[in-house]
């Protein structure tokens, strides 16, 4: 199985269960009950129960119940940030699958990846722009479904969504969140990934703070190769395979919101599938991590352009 598609996997199995938690009882908060649902038990913590007893018994129920499970989960996911930086963006995020999933529609029908770039041939009249606008609202009205689902009773809900007999709290909370859904899909899906997920924020600046963490490294002992590869785009195959449209042979501040996807090793793997010694791009960690952060990568990489 290559890395991308143990990557399609795993972001596959991650959006269903983002879509089908609520159904299936995994996870959800339930407003009309008022606490959590965990595989299919309320997780409260039945404070006034606690109390009423012993209060050695109290505390430690409380820090097994609570603090223990949550300093554990924060514990581990911040170690596994450290080591190997944006993995949940680039092998979980059900956002992200989103992007990578219109970057690739919208390259197919308008020849260019986002709307804020220039298409590299012009498109033919107004039907590739709807068959990029109509699964995006579509996306957008599942994405408020399934939100809301978190929320309210989803059996009832999908029932009531069925019967075209919701509330009007319902209507408006899907109504609302489909239109900005659909503006971030179609206008601002890498846009929000890079500048306004407080998760991947989160992410990049722990990943930052290691310079000996994981990351996509160029080779530049044969950077003179770059200057014979070519795409159908104006940019370079790795570039242009870059769902988050970073400059994938920079160093890595310029590739601060980089998450880990192997797109551009991809494309590299695949320019370069004769060549003996394989793509220009790898990852690395450690000793060799600390290299791809040295200004000299900056001046490298303006000298192959
Ligand atoms: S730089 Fe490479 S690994 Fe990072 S987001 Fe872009 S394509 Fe993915
Ligand atoms: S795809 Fe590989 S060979 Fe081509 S420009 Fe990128 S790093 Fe260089």
């Amino acid at each position: 199985m290559t890395i991308q598609q143990a990557r399609t996997l795993t972001r596959s199995a991650f959006f269903l269960l983002f879509l089908l938690a609520p159904l299936l009882d995994i996870f959800r908060f339930d407003l009309t009950l008022g606490h959590f649902i965990l595989f299919g038990q309320a997780w409260t913590l039945d404070i006034s129960d606690i109390l009423a007893g012993d209060s050695v018994d109290a505390a430690i129920r409380i820090f097994t119940r609570m603090l223990l499970p949550l300093i554990a989960f924060i514990a581990i996911t911040m170690l596994l940030i450290w080591k190997y930086g944006r993995i949940y963006c680039g092998w979980l995020c059900p956002h992200f699958s989103v992007v990578e999933m219109f970057n690739t529609l919208m390259l197919k029908q308008l020849n260019r990846v986002t709307v804020w770039e220039k298409p590299f041939k012009p498109s033919q009249g107004i039907y590739p722009k709807i068959i990029v606008a109509l699964p995006s609202i579509l996306m957008a009205f599942v994405w408020a479904v399934g939100l809301l689902s978190y929320l309210l009773p989803p059996k009832p809900l999908l029932n009531d969504l069925i019967q075209a007999n919701l509330s009007f709290g319902a209507t408006l909370f899907i109504s609302v969140a489909t239109l900005i859904f659909s503006f971030d899909f179609i206008f601002t899906r890498h846009v929000f990934c890079k500048y306004g997920c407080a998760l991947g924020l989160f992410q990049s600046l722990i990943w930052m703070a290691n310079k000996r963490a994981m990351v996509i490294k160029f080779d530049r002992q044969r950077a003179k190769i770059c200057r014979s590869c070519s795409a159908n785009t104006p940019d370079k195959p790795c570039d242009a395979a870059c769902p988050m449209r970073l400059p994938t042979r920079n160093m890595k501040r310029a590739k601060f919101t980089c998450t880990q996807c192997g797109q551009c090793i991809a494309a590299c793997s695949k320019v370069q599938q004769h060549n003996p010694q394989g793509s220009l791009l790898h990852w690395v960690s450690g000793e060799q991590a600390v290299e791809v952060d040295r200004p000299a990568n900056i001046i490298a990489t303006k000298e192959i352009k």
